[in-house]
């Protein structure tokens, strides 16, 4: 027998309704690239979202197709994040921080007819436009004073919003109707687009606001440190209109010095990010001689890359509750945070701080567990590490397009590609990845395509790349290389070999030569030996210790 209950889809315009509704005068702050700053509210975001939702349909975006954006945090973006899916469409946010031949690869594999960007990416936009084979407007973000002259060829956001009405009401559809598309290269082989559904957004918002998810309230006033283009910068801008928090958009400015100013200006409480851009606030603050205690944050959340615990030590010790959290473009992000449980109240700061420097515990719809090599389930009992696999409804259930075919096991798991171990009360610790990628300062460099760009070398006999410590940028790669019987090359002539192939802040930070790489049982490259042995050596090189 089915419940008597109302089935209304959850919807990601209804978000933005309840935001207008309910919060219209609470402010959105935005920093946008061409300087000042622009103070809007989430009445008016509500209403310029739905001028956007029927200027994209005049220039014949239906629903189910893509918009693409390359765009930094400010209220523009933020609107797009309503229109698109509002409108049934669905918003494809594109990293501009990767290099052309990933961008030409996933804006023609999402091929929105759509692109809108900030004026800054004019020049990469420009070098793209001939090859996205789909793409029919190119719509700068920015006003009619901004646009650049003579340029008939690029429609402008403010005059296309100016030239609508708002007078919209969205449209009903099923919740789970595809609302957004984020490529990741945290995988082998080309970036991989995750397809988020209004349904599983909703339900991620949901999270984000419970006390012991990531506590997002009304009372928040949210500096957004992580970018629109990083998954959905999770998942914020959706969790804020459910709660009608407050956001302060950064825009192009992510310095320690600007976040530092907006932060204190807006009386920001709550703020998120990846290490590096809080170690890069820190070395501001130190730089100039201020005292941390003035951060205004009550509460930070780390994530997209191990939290190192002096950063989360230095965060407490200035009387802010920095905690960790752990997920994946896969997981919509968010699947563990770490939050003391109520035992943990009693224990001294420092342990307290050991129990925010894990990975965190599963939020309610997030199911984990972790697995040996023969895929066999492994025991919660904090000792011993396997692959961590998750479950849930906000997790994904394939790649876009069918690219990497089935990913989930026979009972809907997928496979992370990291490696943990979870204790008994449900704490997870990321102990390695297995994954054959970097993540360094939050961006993702893939070791093998740098090892096959180095096997181009006549000198190179085999070469291995492997991510280890680094204090700024927490992972970089390092290359060990075999040379060739008579191979004569120098560290330095393989890394001006490498210059030309690959971006330049793949580029390995050291190259090693060793006589022999170490094998798995199955003749691999075993780089969880490599990463061992390697792990401090920038560290240590750095230091000069
Ligand atoms: P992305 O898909 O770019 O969001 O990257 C997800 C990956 O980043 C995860 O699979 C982990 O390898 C890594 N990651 C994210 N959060 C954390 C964390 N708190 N600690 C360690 N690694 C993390």
């Amino acid at each position: 027998m089915l419940g008597l209950m109302q089935d209304r889809p959850l919807l990601i315009s209804s978000l933005l309704t309840h935001a207008e509704t309910y919060h219209r005068e609470n402010t959105i702050v935005s920093a946008p690239c061409e300087g000042g700053i622009v103070r809007s509210s989430w009445g008016e975001t509500a209403l310029r979202a739905r001028q956007g939702a029927q200027a994209l349909a005049r220039l014949g975006v239906n629903p189910g197709d893509r918009v693409a954006t390359l765009a930094w945090n400010t209220h523009r973006h933020l609107e797009l994040y309503f229109a698109v899916p509002g409108m049934g469409a669905v918003l494809h946010t594109v990293n501009p921080r990767l290099f052309a031949e990933q961008l030409d690869y996933i804006l023609n594999h999402g091929a929105a007819g759509v692109l809108a960007f900030d004026l800054p990416f004019l020049d990469l936009v420009d070098s793209l436009a001939p090859k996205l084979t789909h793409l029919r407007h190119k719509v700068v973000l920015t006003d009619a004073a901004h646009m650049p002259d003579g340029r008939d060829d690029l429609l402008c956001y403010e005059t296309l919003l100016a030239a609508e009405s708002g007078d919209l009401v969205w449209p009903a559809f099923d919740e789970r109707t595809a609302s957004g598309l984020c490529y990741t290269s945290g995988t082998t082989g080309d970036p991989k687009g995750v397809l988020y559904s209004h349904r599983s957004t909703v339900l991620h918002a949901f999270l984000c606001c419970q006390a012991d998810g990531l506590h997002l309230s009304r009372a928040d006033s949210t500096l957004l440190a992580v970018p629109l283009f990083h998954v959905n910068a999770w998942g914020i801008p959706y969790a804020s209109a459910m709660c009608g928090a407050k956001v302060v958009l950064p825009g192009p400015k992510l310095d320690g010095q600007s976040l530092y100013e907006l932060a204190r200006a807006e009386e920001c409480t709550f703020s998120l990010g990846v290490p590096t851009v809080w170690i890069g606030l820190f070395k501001y603050l130190e730089d100039a001689g201020i005292d941390p205690a003035l951060l205004p944050f009550q509460r930070l959340l780390i994530g997209g890359s191990a939290a190192p615990r002096a950063l989360l030590q230095r965060f407490h010790d200035a009387g802010i509750h920095a905690f960790q959290a752990w997920g994946m473009s896969e997981t919509s992000p968010v699947a563990t945070v770490a939050t003391l449980l109520p035992h943990h109240r009693e224990l001294p700061r420092d342990q307290q701080i050991d129990v925010l420097a894990r990975q965190g515990r599963a939020m309610f719809g997030v199911e984990l567990r972790i697995v040996g090599e023969d895929g066999a389930d492994l025991p919660h009992d904090g000792s011993v590490t396997g692959e961590l696999m998750v479950r849930g409804p906000w997790v994904t259930s394939g790649y876009y397009g069918g690219v990497g075919g089935d990913v989930l096991d026979g009972e809907g798991w997928f496979a992370t590609g990291d490696v943990a171990r979870i204790d008994s009360e449900g704490f997870v610790t990321l102990t390695d990845r297995s994954k054959d990628v970097i993540k360094s300062g939050g961006e993702w460099i893939s070791s093998i395509e740098l090892e096959n760009a180095a096997l181009g070398h006549p000198a190179v006999e085999a070469a291995a790349v492997v991510g280890v410590a680094h204090e700024r940028w927490q992972e970089r790669p390092l290359m060990l290389v075999i040379r060739k019987p008579g191979g004569s090359a120098t560290a330095q002539d393989i890394l001006d070999f490498l210059a030309g192939k690959v971006v330049g802040w793949w580029l390995p930070d050291d190259v090693v030569f060793v006589d022999n790489l170490p094998l798995t049982a199955t003749g691999k490259l075993d780089k969880k030996v490599l990463r061992k042995q390697y792990i401090n050596h920038l560290i240590t090189a750095e230091t000069g210790a």
